[in-house]
């Protein structure tokens, strides 16, 4: 019998696993703390548990981590995860380390439904949604976990459409039982889903990253098909909602495309639909993937157009390209696997 797995769970989660096994409530603090203080792979690593409890818990349950099936080193320091989830599916987690940052992007799908054009996860298309365990083990079983400073959701997979699990991982990040993370070090990476978008900003305080690309609606269906249900005017009419002048941080991802997005009426329609937000515009070079016509643009464009974004307010970073020669882009170490 498959056992359940405990990595992944809330308190509240633990809690009814302890009471259903008649195990005393108390009991639910220890194993959080084994599992998210300590990091322990297996029950029998819980020695303040009686014997009685441990091997009671072992018949339905296991910890639940499984380490990375491989490991691509890139020259730049970054390192590519892959983690096998079912006997064919494979998901990726990236290790970027950078001066005194440590970030890992991690997967919240295995494949996705969403089929941006220039996607490599959007070509294989939808497989699962991948569960808190899952998403968690990302972080808990790389060497790095413990020396991470930020985690980023711009993995395989739309985190919107698989809410209910980003916000168990997202509690168990942040909250005082288990990794005490600030929100702050979180940033969660979407193409803006009607159903997702207002629940993610109510139940949570990480950053938002919502995946603009085009500020043209006819142009952004092109790229990214989940334009058609929910445009980019209407994602950035509800983000007015809300206050992001504080600690909570909204941000746009912009990918450059040579000659498709990189002129300045782009930036300038950019500049208009953005107008009374608190944001930022990260443009990000395009890696080029295996069958898309598109290419990245050259640094002077990007240049000149962040130098137009930001002196016309809408404060803009270029984003640093790393891990080309591992296959950063998401999606292509996994689609490589699936199909070895
Ligand atoms: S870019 Fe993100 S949302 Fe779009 S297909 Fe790829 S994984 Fe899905």
């Amino acid at each position: 019998m498959r056992k359940f797995r405990l990595l992944g769970m809330t308190f509240d989660e633990i809690q009814q696993v302890v009471l259903s096994l008649g195990m005393p409530k108390f009991t639910a603090k220890q194993i959080s703390s084994w599992l998210y203080d300590k990091k322990v792979d297996s029950i029998d690593e819980m020695t303040n548990l009686s014997l009685k409890f441990r091997d009671l818990l072992k018949e339905e349950y296991e910890v639940g981590a499984s380490a990375p099936v491989e490991a691509m080193r890139s020259t730049d320091g970054t390192v590519k995860y892959l983690f096998q989830v079912s006997d064919t599916d494979f998901v990726e987690a990236v290790y970027i380390p950078d001066e005194d940052r440590a970030t890992l992007c991690v997967s919240s799908q295995v494949g996705c439904k969403m089929n941006c054009k220039f996607c490599m996860t959007g070509k294989q298309g939808f497989s699962a949604n991948l569960t808190a365990n899952q998403i968690l083990n990302q972080i808990y079983s790389i060497p790095e976990g413990d020396t991470l400073t930020n985690i980023v959701f711009m993995g395989m997979g739309e985190p919107f459409d698989n809410l209910d699990e980003l916000l168990k991982v997202l509690e168990i990040l942040t909250s005082d039982y288990s990794y005490k993370w600030s929100p702050k070090r979180i940033t969660v990476s979407s193409v803006g889903l009607r159903k997702g978008l207002q629940r993610f900003i109510e139940e949570s305080d990480c950053h938002l990253a919502i995946s603009l690309h085009s500020p043209f609606s006819a142009q952004r269906k092109e790229l990214m098909p989940a334009e058609k249900a929910f445009s980019i005017t209407e994602i950035v009419d509800v983000l007015k909602n809300y206050d992001f002048s504080k600690q909570r941080r909204l941000s746009f991802e912009y990918i450059v495309f040579k000659g498709v997005n990189d002129g300045l009426i782009y930036a300038k329609e950019l500049v208009k639909l953005l107008r009374g937000l608190d944001c930022r515009v990260n443009l990000i070079r395009f890696h080029a993937i295996p069958g898309v016509d598109l290419e990245g643009a050259d640094m002077d464009t990007m240049l000149a157009f962040r130098d137009y974004l930001t002196s016309h307010g809408v404060f803009s970073t270029i984003r640093a390209s790393r891990g080309e020669d591992i296959f950063a882009a998401c999606g292509m170490l996994s689609t490589a696997k699936k199909q070895e």
